[in-house]
């Protein structure tokens, strides 16, 4: 059986009870090395054979899990953040299934949430954004044309650029093209969420690029963009003393205000 278990995107006590728990039990655990928290791998059991998979091609990862199966053995494919996220599993998933191998997914706190607790921020604000898009720059990695940033841009929502840390002369003239986004619109680099060495670069969208430089900062960071990074915001319906729902009677007249 294999395990694709979310580690987190940092810290090792972010991993949930039940990744530890796959963690611990494994034979063999094949990790994302570039980015997993070495920490974790103290989870594992001793005399469990562990992989780095940062120089693994997709084929070397299937033949260990497939030698794993052969001999019986749990096997766990540690992923950072959440494997849903730019995890090329979608492929490993394919081929375990291809080959009769049982797996099974795990979930991980994704690195957009540890860099929305870096802040910390609220990515869906009423009156601000009730959206967040997550997506990168096109890099070596393309992107489809229907996605490009700047017509993601346009909605003007709460957005998260992943894997782009090192592209944004470009992603920062997208971003402002789209219309909605202004050069003061407010911004934020987060390099290694949720890790000792975490820093937040707060900036705007017209400067991105000058942020990442002076920050030194091409990767293992998120780029966060829009007004849910500012001060203004409407409060709640839902926690407000005038609003009624199924769990609780509200009083029409109390209508407040942020407090
Ligand atoms: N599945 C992962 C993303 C993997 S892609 C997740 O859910 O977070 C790798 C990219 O994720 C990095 O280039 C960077 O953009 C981002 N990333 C991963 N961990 C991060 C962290 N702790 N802080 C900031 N960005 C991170």
């Amino acid at each position: 059986m294999v395990h694709i278990v979310g580690a987190g995107c940092g810290a090792a006590d972010l991993i949930t009870l039940r990744g530890a728990r796959l963690l611990g039990e494994a034979d063999q655990v094949i990790y994302a090395g570039s980015l997993v928290n070495p920490e974790l791998l103290e989870l594992a059991r001793p005399g469990a054979v562990l992989h780095d998979s940062a120089s693994l091609t997709l084929e070397e990862v299937v033949a260990l899990a497939e030698e794993g199966e052969r001999r019986g053995w749990s096997t766990v494919r540690l992923h950072t953040g959440d494997p849903c996220l730019y995890g090329a599993i979608r492929e490993q998933m394919d081929a375990l299934a291809a080959r009769g191998i049982p797996f099974d997914v795990t979930p991980g706190v994704s690195s957009f949430c540890g860099a929305a607790a870096a802040i910390p921020a609220e990515y869906t604000l009423p009156g601000v954004s009730q959206s967040l898009i997550i997506t990168r720059a096109a890099g070596r990695t393309p992107v489809p044309e229907g996605e490009s940033l700047s017509s993601l841009a346009a909605h003007g929502a709460s957005m998260v650029l992943f894997l782009s840390a090192g592209l944004l002369a470009k992603a920062q003239k997208e971003l402002l093209a789209g219309g909605a986004y202004t050069p003061d619109t407010p911004a934020a680099i987060v390099y290694k969420a949720t890790w000792p060495e975490e820093r937040v670069f707060p900036c705007t969208v017209g400067t991105l690029e000058a942020a990442a430089r002076q920050a030194g900062v091409s990767r293992t960071a998120l780029v966060l963009v829009g007004d849910f990074l500012g001060k203004d915001y409407r409060r709640s319906d839902l926690y407000n003393p005038g609003f009624s729902h199924g769990c609780r009677e509200g009083d029409g007249n109390r209508r407040e205000e942020l407090p």
